[in-house]
């Protein structure tokens, strides 16, 4: 039978543009995309880019202070936020117009539209257009997911936070989360007053308890009011435009804005997968094997949507992989054991495998974790301590895991994963010469294991 098209792509993020230009522009494929939004998804409109140039922003209030420190004289440093956002618009556009053109010289075919499944090889666009497909892609990432009261009070979300008229004076940040704590720094870098109520115990649940610690003490040491096992019971909105917030601590205080970063969830629903016969799952997920198939062998999905590792790279592999399994003869699946990860924080973490705990529940480990004062910091008389951790199998001597709290950790974990995927030990990092002075010398000079004499 003749389709349309081979492919049909819900979704112009990262994961449905990596499948749809490898599917056509490499393999041939004759493929069409639908976005109903901008093109490139949540990392380049409203997540992962935007974010990152607003860590920059936020980062030359300090390097002004620390700059005295180095001989520079300069007036006070004030910051624009209208300017800046103007130039983070244009730069975002820019981008956008690059998504599209790349679609275009692979042959893409793309309709600004909402799509949604009509059958298994079949979707209907918003104005009644129906458009067969030997396969159909859903790629159409996730939403930030807040609490109802939160949302009917008219709390933010990260997607609000690139459009803001003006900076708030003063924000409570809900959750302890990547997003969180990277808004938490950013905001805080910005001159902003932020509280940031956690209810767990700790920031950043699932990464490793040292460097959560660490960095907790980091953000508290720069001004961040961070409250742990502290949750939110009321929220009113003043004629003012303010919030007045009931926390579980019994404190009551107004903020300009508050803004929720409760997690994502995927975007899924109305898609009409469920009566093309593929069920979500608890979390809404849309549930796919690791060729990222569903149950309809003509559907498949990728990314955020799909509820397995909500990151960019990790969406952009699963589209590649599905194009070269699908339409190149190649088959391959993602390998989504070793995902090195940074957060964005003041200083950033970065982890790649194993968390202490985690390796103690496989088997005997050695732990090499050292903190220190970095060469910068410590001439310009600022506080602030690196963490840098191995963790390390005992019996084989393979580091199973590695966890940096440092400025530029995601730069040096993306090496690190290196040398970890490879399977590298202890001894490895103990041959290889130090590259001096560094702060990721540290790495290669962990002489003694915790408990150690
Ligand atoms: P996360 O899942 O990382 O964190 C959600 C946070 O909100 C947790 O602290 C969670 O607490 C808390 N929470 C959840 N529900 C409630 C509630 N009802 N009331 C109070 N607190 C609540 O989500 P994010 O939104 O921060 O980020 C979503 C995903 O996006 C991340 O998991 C990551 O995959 C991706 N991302 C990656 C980035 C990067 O690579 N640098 C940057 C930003 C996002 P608890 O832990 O107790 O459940």
């Amino acid at each position: 039978m003749g389709f349309d098209v081979d492919l049909f792509v819900i979704g112009g993020g990262s994961g449905g543009v990596r499948a749809a230009r490898v599917a056509a522009g490499e393999h041939g494929a004759r493929v069409a995309l639908a976005e109903q939004g901008r093109m490139g998804g949540s990392c380049v409109i409203r997540g992962c880019v935007p974010k990152k140039l607003m860590v920059f922003a936020a980062s030359f209030g300090a390097a002004a202070a620390e700059a005295a420190s180095f001989g520079w004289r300069a007036g006070p440093a004030t910051f624009a936020w209208r300017d800046f956002r103007a130039r983070l618009d244009a730069e975002i556009d820019r981008l956008e117009r690059a998504y599209r053109d790349t679609l275009a010289a692979a042959g893409v075919t793309v309709h600004d539209s909402r799509a949604v499944i009509e059958d298994p090889h079949a979707v209907r666009l918003a104005s009644g257009e129906r458009i067969t497909a030997a396969h159909i892609l859903v790629a159409t990432g996730g939403r930030p997911a807040v609490p109802a009261a939160a949302a009917a009070a008219g709390v933010l979300t990260s997607d609000d936070m690139f459009r803001l008229e003006d900076l708030p004076e003063s924000i409570l940040i809900v959750g302890g989360g990547y997003i969180a704590c990277e808004f938490a720094c950013i905001l805080n870098g910005l001159g902003v007053r932020v509280t940031q109520a956690c209810r767990g115990a700790q920031i950043l649940r699932g990464f490793d308890d040292e460097a959560r610690a660490h960095l907790a003490g980091l953000m508290r040491d720069q001004g961040i009011a961070l409250a742990c096992e502290t949750g939110v019971t009321g929220l009113v909105r003043l004629p003012g435009g303010e919030m007045e917030a009931r926390l579980s601590d019994g404190r009551v205080a107004v903020f300009s804005a508050v803004l929720y970063a409760t997690g994502r969830v995927p975007a899924a629903e109305g898609l009409g997968l469920e009566a093309a016969g593929v069920a979500l799952g608890p979390g809404g997920e849309v549930p796919v094997d690791r060729w990222s198939q569903t149950r309809v062998p003509s559907i498949w999905a990728v990314g955020d949507v799909t509820g397995r590792r909500a990151l960019t790279p990790v969406a952009i592999r699963e589209g590649h992989a599905f194009a070269d399994t699908v339409f190149g003869a190649r088959p391959r699946v993602m390998d989504h054991g070793l995902v090195p990860a940074a957060v964005f924080t003041r200083p950033e973490l970065g982890t790649v495998g194993l968390t202490e705990a985690e390796a103690r529940a496989r088997g005997p480990v050695d732990v090499y974790s050292t903190t220190f004062r970095p060469m910068r910091q410590a001439f310009a008389g600022q506080p602030g301590r690196v963490l840098m951790k191995l963790v390390v199998a005992r019996d084989s001597g393979r580091v199973l895991g590695c966890h940096i709290v440092a400025p530029e950790a995601a730069e040096m974990i993306q090496l690190a994963a290196v040398a970890i995927g490879a399977g590298a030990t202890k001894d490895d990092f103990d041959r290889t010469c130090a590259v001096h002075p560094t702060m990721a010398e540290e790495l290669v000079t962990l002489r003694r294991a915790a408990g150690e004499a």
